[in-house]
């Protein structure tokens, strides 16, 4: 009932905002035909490992080349993906792509790389979730530990049980867990203690600015200390600068991502990029 009232309150708002309202209503009506005429394409963008001077893996992030609307940011389309529940079937399509590219990547030899998906909260709380996941893993003849799976807190917020008992099932399998955009939310400890995470990944708001602000400082460098403690990965996020990745080094980050190493790239660049790198 009150999730109702919210969600009408939330349309009425958008209809007030005139503009929103009707992007938002371009992308929708869009949106429903775009798996069918093969609009969506998956870019990769690399992982590096801060330890090892190597890229460990990649994030698979989805791209939407509209005929009617033009390139459209998953900022905006993840959204109504989501409210239209678009986003059960769009995220299973992204795991299957993802998961064909990492198994022609390590039959190019490049047999280490791991792949990191985001998911949306909506896709976990399906009953059929865990079985999919695992079915297309195997399909592809994958190692589980090769996939990270990464999650954003509202999911652990929604529903702790549910969620804790599936993501619990997939890390016995081997698969990874990752806390994106770590720090931005509520950002529980609790949570943190509980949960099968392997990554904790730093927020952008974090990392832009942190040789500079005093508090952006503080809460990194908590984060990487707290993530060792628990024997968990840390990456940062959004590294675009030379003196962001000096002061992840000094304070020993595990891995960055960002423009600084590489954009997101379309999968013949990420290919060509990493067999360069070998
Ligand atoms: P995210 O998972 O936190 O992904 C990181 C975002 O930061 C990506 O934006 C990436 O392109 C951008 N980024 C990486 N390095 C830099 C940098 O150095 N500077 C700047 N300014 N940006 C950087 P993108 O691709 O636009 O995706 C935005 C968000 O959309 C993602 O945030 C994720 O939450 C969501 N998303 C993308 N693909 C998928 C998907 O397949 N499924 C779901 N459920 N969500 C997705
Ligand atoms: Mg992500
Ligand atoms: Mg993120
Ligand atoms: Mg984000």
């Amino acid at each position: 009932k009150a999730k109702e009232s919210g969600k009408n309150r939330y349309v009425l708002y958008d209809k007030i905002m005139n503009k929103d309202f009707t992007e938002r209503m371009n992308i929708e009506k869009h949106l429903h035909t775009a798996m069918d005429n093969n609009e969506f394409e998956l870019f990769y963008q690399p992982q590096f490992d801060l330890n090892t001077n190597k890229v460990t893996g990649l994030e698979a992030l989805l791209r939407w080349r509209s005929p009617e609307l033009g390139l459209v940011s998953p900022m905006k389309f993840i959204k109504v993906a989501e409210d239209t529940h678009l986003i059960i079937q769009l995220g299973e399509w992204v795991l299957i792509q993802a998961c064909d590219f990492l198994s022609h990547l390590h039959k190019q030899g490049l047999t280490d790389m791991k792949m990191s998906v985001n998911i949306s909260t909506l896709q976990i709380f399906q009953s059929d979730f865990n079985t999919k996941v695992l079915k297309i893993i195997d399909y592809f003849k994958l190692d589980p530990s090769s996939i990270e799976l990464e999650i954003t807190e509202t999911v652990l917020i929604e529903s702790f049980e549910v969620v804790y008992d599936k993501l619990l099932k997939l890390r016995e399998k081997g698969i990874g867990i990752a806390l994106d955009d770590f720090g931005k939310g509520y950002s529980s400890l609790s949570y943190l203690k509980q949960l099968p995470i392997t990554t904790l990944k730093i927020d952008k708001t974090f990392i832009d600015n942190v040789s500079l602000i005093q508090e952006n400082k503080t809460i990194t460098q908590h984060i990487i200390k707290m993530g060792r403690s628990m024997g968990i990965s840390v990456i940062a996020e959004g590294v675009e600068h030379n003196d962001q990745l000096e002061y992840l080094k000094k304070y020993e980050c595990d891995k960055i991502q960002g423009y600084l190493f590489s954009r997101p790239l379309p999968k013949e660049e990420v290919e060509k990029l990493l067999k360069g790198l070998k």
